[in-house]
């Protein structure tokens, strides 16, 4: 039997725009490392992911991966190169299979069913997709199919901002969108990128209070981390505290959510993703994208960056988490908020 639940910590607009300004930040982060024990034990749920195209349609200003960038080496891997990336994430004892690309429209609805076939014929992997603005329709079939979860990330729900970093996007389709996935009984994630240029700490916490309301079963916050190659480059880079900051108010707020801790962490500060792990999150998404386009998924400078091989990278998160005192998990990972 699982263990109870802390209470959801019911903190007003006013109590988390103090909390992320560091009013008390020993007493924020020890609350969530309970909270976190509480519903996970001293679990770290291993996620592997495949990144299989770093094709996009969208023109997101933070991205690396905008589709205005023409600098950027454009990469698809074919279906067999994906299912052999999914038998590695199995066999190195990942509990669940990420797939995320870039929003590519070449991959058709029935490339993905196939492929979520296959994967659930052999393996015992819980799958999560990651495939950006996909028709409803698409994201029907590939629930039957088998899907387990899919992550949307608003970025912000601020709109201005949005409309701002997001110019071929359209807020409230993507928003319904989230809510057409949460309907569709996928456990649904959504998150924001913390320190966005135009970010103020009043947006950030209503942020927070949005991303609460949706009651997701995963939340995403990660650090911007400025790319050269978009109209962002000379912003400067997120807040690695104040990242953490957010991970743990987020898990005081949503006890049962999976938190990931993100790369963008690790990219802006060596130590800051495990460190994050004592501050609200209990997941970690190593890459299992194929060495030779490994580089190529360039969302922002430090992601894939690791010059080492996947079984040295695997060895090394394990060992920061040990170090912890927590332990890496092949578990499915489902979400306790529901
Ligand atoms: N295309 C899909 C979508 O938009 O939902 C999924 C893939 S998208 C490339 C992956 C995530 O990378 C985005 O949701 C965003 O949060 C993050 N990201 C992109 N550029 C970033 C940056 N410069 N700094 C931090 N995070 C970034």
């Amino acid at each position: 039997m699982s263990p109870p639940l802390a209470d959801q910590m019911p903190l007003s607009r006013q109590q988390v725009l103090e909390l992320l300004g560091g009013s008390d930040d020993d007493w924020l982060f020890s609350r969530a490392r309970l909270a976190t024990e509480l519903a996970f034990g001293d679990q770290v749920f291993m996620r592997g992911i495949v990144e299989f195209s770093n094709h996009c349609r969208n023109d997101c200003h933070y991205c690396g991966l905008r589709s205005a960038n023409r600098e950027v080496v454009r990469y698809r891997l074919s279906h067999n190169q994906i299912l052999e990336a999914a038998d590695q994430v199995a066999s190195f004892g990942m509990g669940t299979l990420v797939l995320q690309s870039g929003d590519d429209t070449k991959f058709r609805c029935d490339d993905i069913t196939q492929l979520i076939h296959q994967i659930n014929a052999k393996h015992k992997l819980a799958i999560t997709l990651s495939l950006g603005d996909r028709s409803l329709e698409e994201l029907k079939a590939w629930r039957e199919a088998g899907a387990d979860r899919y992550l949307l990330k608003m970025e912000t729900f601020n709109r201005r901002l949005f409309a701002e970093s997001r110019p071929k996007a359209n807020f409230d389709e993507r928003l319904d969108r989230l809510k057409g996935i949460q309907a569709l009984g996928y456990q649904t994630g959504c998150g924001i990128i913390t320190d966005l240029p135009g970010m103020t700490d009043e947006i950030l916490a209503q942020d927070i209070i949005e991303l609460t309301r949706l009651k997701l079963d995963m939340i995403a916050c990660g650090p911007f981390v400025a790319h050269p190659q978009t109209p962002m480059a000379l912003s400067g880079n997120g807040c690695v505290l104040k990242s953490h900051r957010v991970s743990a108010i987020l898990r005081l707020m949503n006890p049962g959510a999976n938190i990931p801790a993100t790369s963008s962490l690790e990219a802006l500060e060596p130590g800051a993703r495990a460190l994050a792990l004592l501050r609200g999150c209990n997941v970690v998404m190593p890459s299992f994208t194929p060495q030779h386009v490994f580089s190529k998924y360039d969302i922002y400078p430090g992601k894939n960056a690791a010059k080492a091989f996947l079984r040295e990278r695997l060895e090394v998160i394990r060992n920061q988490i040990k170090q912890h005192g927590l332990e890496p998990s092949s578990a499915r990972g489902d979400s306790r908020s529901h």
